[in-house]
């Protein structure tokens, strides 16, 4: 299997991972448009939108809904839209739900590892 989130799934490649549980995890971005720039995936591998059934695509928003909370909290978001990407426009082969957070004041892009330590820390 050579898809690179089954392998982030299986630890074989490392994640900045924010929250995980027995079906899907969510971890940082390696190439963050905003800082707090986040994926969710399911564990099973699913191609895209088309193949996804309806109960991990609700436990994906269920999932998003608790991001957000975490993100206005660890990293005083004042905004979040979701992405997601299917067919030429999609690079990585596994269904993925991308979390870009808004601010109202201009970010410096800081690296993905000091993202982390702000949302770890309690
Ligand atoms: P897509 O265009 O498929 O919706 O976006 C794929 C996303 O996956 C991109 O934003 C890209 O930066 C991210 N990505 C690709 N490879 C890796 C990786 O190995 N680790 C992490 N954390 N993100 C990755
Ligand atoms: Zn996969």
């Amino acid at each position: 299997m050579e898809c690179i989130f089954c392998k982030i799934i299986n630890e074989e490649i490392p994640s900045y991972t924010i929250y995980e549980d027995d079906k899907v995890k969510a971890f940082l971005d390696i190439e963050p448009d905003v800082n707090g720039h986040t994926l969710i995936i399911p564990k099973k591998h699913y191609t895209d939108i088309s193949d996804l059934d309806n109960e991990t695509l609700t436990h994906i928003f269920d999932v998003a809904r608790y991001l957000k909370s975490l993100m206005e909290t660890k990293l005083q978001i004042d905004g979040l839209t979701l992405v997601q990407n299917n067919g030429d426009v999609q690079e990585v082969k596994h269904f993925h739900l991308h979390l870009k957070p808004h601010y109202q004041e201009e970010q410096v892009l800081l690296p993905v590892e000091d993202v982390y330590e702000k949302l770890k820390e309690s």
